[in-house]
């Protein structure tokens, strides 16, 4: 997909609104349009790649700025110790926007030892 179609590309270019709750030199992150959790942010590189596996083959420094934002906005959220991070790669795992992202969630009473 080109990044002019990619409907991420256009959120970090700011075509697109978004509820931003931090940024970074390489990564942004905003609130999911349909929460999954009290608090469902996504954590996005601002460079364009498919998903997490294509971002580290193509950047690692991007690759760790993506998960140090991660890091600060559970900081910024206040749930540094009781959050859940999760990624959907390729469309039978869930995937809808294929534009690297990793979903944080937190405020929600996670099911003890189910994944999903
Ligand atoms: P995926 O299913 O690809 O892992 O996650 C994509 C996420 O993007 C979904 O949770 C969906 O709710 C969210 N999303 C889709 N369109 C928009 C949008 O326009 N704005 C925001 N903030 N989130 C979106
Ligand atoms: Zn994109």
């Amino acid at each position: 997909m080109s990044p002019d179609a990619c409907l991420f590309c256009r959120i970090v270019d700011g075509d697109i609104p978004s509820d931003r709750v931090a940024e970074s030199e390489r990564s942004i992150a905003f609130r999911d349009i349909n929460p999954a959790a009290p608090v469902h942010v996504l954590v996005v590189p601002k460079r364009h790649e498919p998903n997490l596996e294509a971002l580290a083959a193509s950047s690692t420094e991007d690759l760790a700025d993506v998960f140090s934002l991660v890091s600060r906005v559970a900081e910024l959220e206040g749930v540094t110790d009781a959050h859940r991070l999760l990624v959907n790669t390729g469309a039978e795992a869930g995937q809808t926007i294929f534009h690297a992202h990793i979903h944080l969630l937190a405020g929600a009473r996670f099911t003890e030892g189910r994944l999903v």
